[in-house]
C-alpha cells in the first residue's frame, strides 16, 4: 500500500533522515521506532507532503511526493499527531466532526461513524459535550484518534499515541489500536515505546540518527540484542 524508497529531508544543512526505504502493506500494522530525534515525526510530516522531501513515496501505486496535503488526506492518509492536537475549545462531538469535514460526509454517515468511534471509546460517549481541553491526556488522544477515524482512513497514522501518558493508560490505548487492527485498519505507528509497538505490530523497522538500522518481523526485533538493550530495557 505505502511503499518509500531513498527517502531523504533536510532542515537547512541538516539531514535528518537518510535513504530511508519502508513499506506497509495493506492491513498490516508496521511500527516505526527510534529514540529523541531519531527522524520519525520528520519521516511521516514527508509522507503527508507537510515537509519537502527527495525520494519516492509511492502509496496506491501513485507518487505522493510533491502532493498537497488536503489531497493525501483525501486519498485516505490521515495522522494522528504527536501532542495529540484536540481542539480545546470545542467540544468531544465537534471535534469529532471536524475530522469527517474533509471528506464531505452526509449527516448519516457521519453519525453511523460517531457511533462507531462511541462503540471502540465508550469514555468519548460519556463525555461528548465536554470540552476538549478540560479532558485528560489518555482521554485526548482517544478523541484524536476517534477525530482521525471519522476520515474513514485506509492508512492511519500515529505519531506516539503513548508520549506523556501513564503506563495503564498506555496500555489502554494499544488495547484499542489492537481492536482497530482486528477491524482490518492498516496502521503506520511511531513510537518511542518499543514494548508497547511491538506488541501489537506486525513488522517494524528501527530508526537511528535519520537511518534504518534493522527491520524485521515483530518476534525478530524483540530478539534483536540491540533492539532489547537499546529498546526493551533487557
Ligand atoms: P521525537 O521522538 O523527539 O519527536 P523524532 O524521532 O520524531 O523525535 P524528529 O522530530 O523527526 O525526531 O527530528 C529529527 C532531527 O531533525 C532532530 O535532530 C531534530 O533536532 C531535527 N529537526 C526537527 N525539526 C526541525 C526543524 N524544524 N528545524 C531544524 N531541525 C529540526
Amino acid at each position: 500500500m505505502l511503499h518509500i524508497d531513498k527517502l531523504n529531508v533536510w532542515y537547512g544543512s541538516i539531514h535528518a533522515v537518510r535513504d530511508l526505504s519502508l513499506s506497509v502493506e495493506e492491513g498490516e500494522v508496521v511500527t516505526l521506532i527510534g529514540s529523541n530525534g531519531a527522524g520519525k515525526t520528520t519521516t511521516l510530516n514527508a509522507i503527508c507532503g507537510v515537509l519537502p522531501a527527495k525520494g519516492s513515496i509511492r502509496y496506491g501505486g501513485n507518487e505522493l511526493n510533491g502532493v498537497p496535503t488536503h489531497r493525501i488526506v483525501q486519498g485516505g492518509i490521515v495522522m494522528v499527531p504527536e501532542g495529540r492536537r484536540v481542539f480545546p475549545k470545542l467540544t468531544v462531538t465537534d471535534n469529532l466532526l471536524m475530522g469527517a469535514y474533509s471528506r464531505k460526509a452526509s449527516k448519516a454517515e457521519r453519525e453511523r461513524e460517531m457511533e462507531t468511534v462511541f462503540g471502540l471509546f465508550p469514555r468519548l460517549a460519556e463525555r461528548k459535550d465536554q470540552l476538549a481541553g478540560t479532558m485528560s491526556g489518555g482521554e485526548q488522544q482517544m478523541l484524536a484518534i476517534g477525530r482521525a477515524l471519522m476520515a474513514k482512513p485506509r492508512l492511519l497514522i500515529l505519531d506516539e499515541p503513548s508520549m506523556g501518558l501513564a503506563p495503564i493508560v498506555v496500555k489502554d490505548i494499544f488495547q484499542t489500536i489492537r481492536q482497530i487492527k482486528r477491524q482490518g485498519m492498516t496502521i503506520l505507528l511511531v513510537e518511542q515505546n518499543a514494548t508497547m509497538a511491538l506488541s501489537v505490530a506486525d513488522r517494524g523497522y528501527v530508526l537511528e540518527h535519520g537511518e534504518i538500522r534493522f527491520h524485521g518481523t515483530a518476534e525478530e526485533l524483540k530478539e534483536q540484542g540491540i533492539v532489547k538493550k537499546a529498546y526493551l530495557g533487557g
